[in-house]
Parts: structure tokens; C-alpha cells; sequence
């Protein structure tokens, strides 16, 4: 059936279409970590939506709350509703104290893509400039702006043209040249390089409207940026008054073991980009949230139809009271150590290039032993291996490489547990 229902959809669908090409399977539904096709097999799903699913799928209590809404009032522009207040009261609570009490939210919607343009139109009406840097190896969505900022060049080849202003500096990435060494010392001379450039009055930069950062890059192959780097990139664009745009669409609401990635760098950016696990549901949602200081815009100067999806506030605002009764988090951390600890079993094989992850985001990096280039081919075996095996998840990063796992939040420990043994057998096997 799965068979035919794609086959019926690639007439129809646009060539774009790109999960059912490498995970050839029609999807019926699905409840927690686990999926099931319109055959009847069951998987585990190891993608969770791209991330969004971060109670898994259909959490009940979400399903109950969005249920309850669903028969109150759906859709609410921009009007005050009690569903967006409670979302608004859950998002800011979620923030460092210190934070809190300063910092302003604005409604984007649907997508990240659009919460990464609105960050980036309010810091060039907050600065009056123009121009954006960004890191070698980001991804900031499929919108004009997401493209132009984003700098895996495999993704936006086939759009000449992109929007000029954009200018891409060296993000920290250990295991590839030019670099090499440890994160560490790669992370100081990245930090070297972006001070140096933005000082440099012949350095072709001029001062931009912001720098827009992944602190963990998602697409780009999962490559945790070090502390030192994060934290001297803020202390630099913090001297030159340059706006700090954290990515927050992937590493956010959990992913990493903390709310936000950006509090395990001892940091606090100027804007925050949040959007795919926001509801908990999957029912769309995106925001920026940025201090009091960069409240310029006028009434009515950013607007967007579809930005008070109350079913997203409703199961955004019950989310978070899950996250704190169930204490997701601190399962984040802990099967963030098993995942690290499991997978210290591939470190050693010459086709893995590297393994990194933070909380329950990781990749392993594979390549060819023989000339170090990313080996796609195999990180696609082991994906369909994998399916045929009854895990699903994704590939990314250079070559597509990286074999990438994204696990819902709530995972038990014997889920991931039975899904890294699958892994590290599927890698193991299919590299040698
Ligand atoms: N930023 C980051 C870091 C992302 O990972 C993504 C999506 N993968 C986006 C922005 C774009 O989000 P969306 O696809 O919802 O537009």
C-alpha cells in the first residue's frame, strides 16, 4: 500500500518532494516514539517531524488541550486571546530570570523560515544597516532571507541571485579543513577570524544589522559550537552594538538538554528565533523574542496572517507545564549521556569521522577512510538499512554524511537504547 501511495503521489506531487524519496513510506499514524505505516509496521521514529514532535506524537494531554480549543476558537490573527496568554506566560517563564522581565515576544507565523525574517527585518530597522553575517554551514529556512543567510551551498545552488549583504564567516567544525585540532582550538581561531574581520576597516564588512548564529548547527551536519567561540562572538558584537539573532528553531524548547541552547554558553542573545517544537503537537508556530531595547518597530510594520494559531498556544502553553511535571529535561541530559556513551563504540572505526551531539541531537559523521570525503552513500544505507529495520531517521550535513537523530524529548531509555544498538550494528556492518 505505502508502495502505491507514493507512486500515486509522485505523479502529482512536485520533484521537491524529499523524505518519501529516502524514507519510501506512506505514514497512517502514529502515537509517542513510535510510527506506523498504511501497512501496518511499526517503526521507531528517530526524526520525530524534523524535531517538532518533541512529547512524541500525539501526546494525550496536548491532543485533550488542542481538542478542548478546536472548539472555541482556532484561528485569532493577532487579537488578545486566553490561549495566546498562557503561551506567553509559558515562553517567558521558560527564559533565564534575568532575562524575563526585558524581554519582548513577537508572533511570527507559520514557519521558522518567517520568524528568521522577521529577526533579521528588526535588527536593520533597529540599526539602520543593511548587512548580515553569517556562519559557513547554517540553515536558516527556504524563505528568500532563510536562503540568503544559509551556507550550505548544496541547498541553495539552484536560486542565483541570492540577497546581497550577506556575508559568511567560518563557523567552528574541528573535523574538516581548513581547520583540524580540537573544537577548542578551532573555536579560537573562528573567533580570531570574525573580531579581525569586523574590526578590520579593510576587512569588506561593513558594521552589519546583526549576526545570526546556530550554537549547535542542525542541517549542517549537528557541529556543537565551543563555549569560548559563542562567548567572544557575543562579547565582540556586544562592543561593536551589533545584534545577536540566535537560531533557536532546532536546538530550542529542550532539544539540548537545557530550554534554550544558548544557556549552556553562558550567553544571552539580542534576538531569539523559536519555532518547531514550540505547540509539542506539530501545529505550526513561530516567534521571535528580543530585548525591550529593539522594540522599534511601529504598529502594523511586520504583519502575517497566520500568527495566532490558538491550537499551537493552547498545546504550547500545556507543553511546557508537561515538561516541568515530567521533568523532560533531565531525560533529555540523561539519554543525551547514554546516546554519547553508546555511541562511544563507533569512535574508533575509520569510516566514522566523528560522532557529536548535545542533549538529544546527534550525528555521526561518516566518510570514505581513504580520502576523508563524506560518505553519503553509506549514511543513506544505513538509513534505508535502518528503516527496513524499523528505525526512521535522517541524513544531513556535508555530502550528506551525517547520519542524524532527533528523538522525541520523552523517549524512554530502552527506545533509545534499542535504537542505538541498531545503529551501531548498521553502521559497523555497512562500513566495513
Ligand atoms: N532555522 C533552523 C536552525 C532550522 O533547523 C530550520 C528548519 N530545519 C529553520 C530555521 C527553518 O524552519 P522552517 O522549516 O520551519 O521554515
Amino acid at each position: 500500500k505505502s508502495a502505491q501511495m507514493l507512486a500515486r503521489q509522485a505523479a502529482r506531487e512536485s520533484n521537491a518532494r524529499s523524505y518519501p524519496r529516502r524514507l519510501p513510506i506512506a505514514i497512517d499514524e502514529a502515537h509517542g516514539s513510535f510510527v506506523r505505516d498504511v501497512d501496518g509496521n511499526v517503526f521507531i521514529d528517530f526524526l520525530a517531524g524534523a524535531g517538532v514532535l518533541s512529547l512524541g506524537h500525539n501526546h494525550p494531554e496536548l491532543v485533550a488541550v488542542a481538542t478542548e480549543q478546536l472548539g472555541r476558537l482556532t484561528h485569532g490573527l493577532d487579537f488578545p486571546t486566553p490561549a495566546k496568554e498562557a503561551f506567553t506566560d509559558a515562553q517567558l517563564s521558560m527564559l533565564p530570570a534575568a532575562m524575563r522581565e526585558r524581554t519582548k515576544i513577537h508572533f511570527c507565523g507559520p514557519t521558522g523560515a518567517n520568524a528568521v525574517d522577521a529577526a533579521v527585518k528588526l535588527c536593520k530597522t533597529a540599526t539602520g544597516r543593511g548587512d548580515i553575517v553569517a556562519f559557513r554551514g547554517g540553515f536558516h529556512g527556504a524563505s528568500a532571507v532563510g536562503m540568503a543567510l544559509t551556507g550550505l551551498v548544496e541547498q541553495k545552488a539552484p536560486v542565483p541571485n541570492g540577497v546581497p549583504g550577506v556575508h559568511f564567516f567560518p563557523f567552528p567544525y574541528a573535523a574538516r579543513p581548513p581547520f583540524g585540532g580540537t573544537p577548542e582550538d578551532c573555536g579560537r581561531l573562528c573567533a580570531d577570524y570574525f573580531e579581525n574581520a569586523l574590526r578590520d576597516d579593510h576587512g569588506g564588512v561593513a558594521l552589519p544589522a546583526a549576526v545570526i548564529l546556530e550554537l549547535v548547527q542542525g542541517e549542517g551536519g549537528v557541529i556543537p559550537a565551543p563555549v569560548e567561540f559563542v562567548q567572544r562572538v557575543r562579547a565582540v558584537t556586544r562592543e561593536l552594538g551589533i545584534p545577536l539573532i540566535v537560531d533557536e528553531v532546532q536546538t530550542g524548547c529542550g532539544r539540548t538538554g537545557t530550554w534554550f541552547a544558548f544557556e549552556q554558553y553562558g550567553i544571552e542573545p539580542d534576538v531569539i528565533v523559536a519555532s518547531k517544537a514550540l505547540s509539542g503537537l506539530g501545529t505550526p508556530v513561530a516567534l521571535i523574542m528580543y530585548d525591550k531595547s529593539l522594540d522599534v518597530w511601529a504598529p502594523g510594520a511586520h504583519t502575517g496572517t497566520f500568527r495566532g494559531n490558538q491550537l499551537a498556544f493552547a498545546a504550547g502553553a500545556e507543553a511546557v507545564r508537561i515538561f516541568r511535571r515530567d521533568r523532560v529535561l533531565e531525560n533529555v541530559r540523561e539519554q543525551g549521556e547514554r546516546i554519547g556513551g553508546l555511541f562511544g563504540a563507533l569512535r574508533d572505526l575509520p569510516w566514522v569521522l566523528e560522532v557529536r551531539g548535545r542533549g538529544m541531537m546527534w550525528g555521526i559523521e561518516l566518510v570514505d577512510p581513504l580520502d576523508g570525503q563524506p560518505d553519503g552513500a553509506l549514511a543513506r544505507a544505513v538509513q534505508d538499512r535502518l528503516l527496513q529495520e524499523g528505525l526512521i531517521l535522517e541524513t544531513g550535513g556535508r555530502g550528506g554524511g551525517v547520519v542524524r537523530l532527533l528523538p522525541p524529548l520523552n523517549s524512554s531509555s530502552e527506545v533509545v537504547e534499542t535504537a542505538c544498538r541498531l545503529i551501531i550494528d548498521a553502521v559497523t556492518e555497512l562500513g566495513a
